[in-house]
């Protein structure tokens, strides 16, 4: 079963799409990662639409190679990556081995076109949501920071990914919309599984 999570910055889909991926043993694709490490790419001077970008099991990502997955946390790459994710080229490149990634595979996939661009006939799509406020409180509680410059970044984020002409954020028609505000990791967990029994039990019949 292919697995698609989307929703606007800090709505927690990398926390989700990882523990289901590990209770559920399917491959985890975190392609926030991916457009991180274009921007990461750019900022070495290397083409973004071109660059080489592995995904391998855990989620770890390679750049030409090279391990890069703990500099993608770099607060700095939130915008860039957004800014690089306007490309349609970059876009196209990306897109192109994210399909290539989930071709007869199981997966869990998270970011912000997967049920309406990547993977439209995923068997499950879930659209992550939570209010902006609460997000920048738990993006907070990881990283710490300044509240309203926190607030103010993911605005300014969710505003350019929403607002995009190529792929913009928003929930494929037949997607499931979990509303996250107030509840903890392990409750969104618990309800994420229960999605995937109850699509398990229709696929089935
Ligand atoms: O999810 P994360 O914050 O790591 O993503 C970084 C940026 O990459 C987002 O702000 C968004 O602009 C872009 N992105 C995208 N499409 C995806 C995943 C991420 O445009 N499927």
């Amino acid at each position: 079963m292919r697995i698609a999570i989307d929703g606007p910055a800090a709505a927690g889909k990398t926390t989700l799409a990882r523990s289901l991926a590990e209770k559920l043993g399917y491959l985890f694709v975190p392609t926030g990662a991916m457009y991180r490490a274009a921007a990461l790419a750019k900022e070495r001077g290397l083409p973004p639409e071109k660059v080489h970008i592995e995904v391998q099991e855990g989620g770890r990502i390679l750049l030409e190679g090279e391990d890069v997955t703990e500099l993608l946390e770099n607060p700095a790459l939130d915008e860039l990556s957004s800014q690089v994710a306007v490309d349609g080229r970059v876009r196209r490149h990306l897109v192109a081995l994210q399909r290539q990634i989930a071709r007869g595979r199981d997966v869990v996939m998270e970011g912000r076109d997967i049920g309406t661009v990547v993977l439209p006939d995923a068997e499950l799509k879930i659209f992550l949501w939570a209010e902006p406020e609460e997000r920048a409180r738990r993006r907070l509680a990881e990283r710490g920071g300044d509240f309203q410059e926190v607030l103010a970044a993911i605005r300014r984020r969710d505003e350019r990914d929403s607002t995009r002409k190529d792929s913009p954020l928003r929930p494929a028609p037949d997607a499931v919309i979990l509303d996250t505000t107030g509840l903890s990791r392990e409750q969104v967990l618990a309800l994420a599984l229960k999605l995937v029994e109850e699509r398990r039990a229709k696929l089935a019949r």
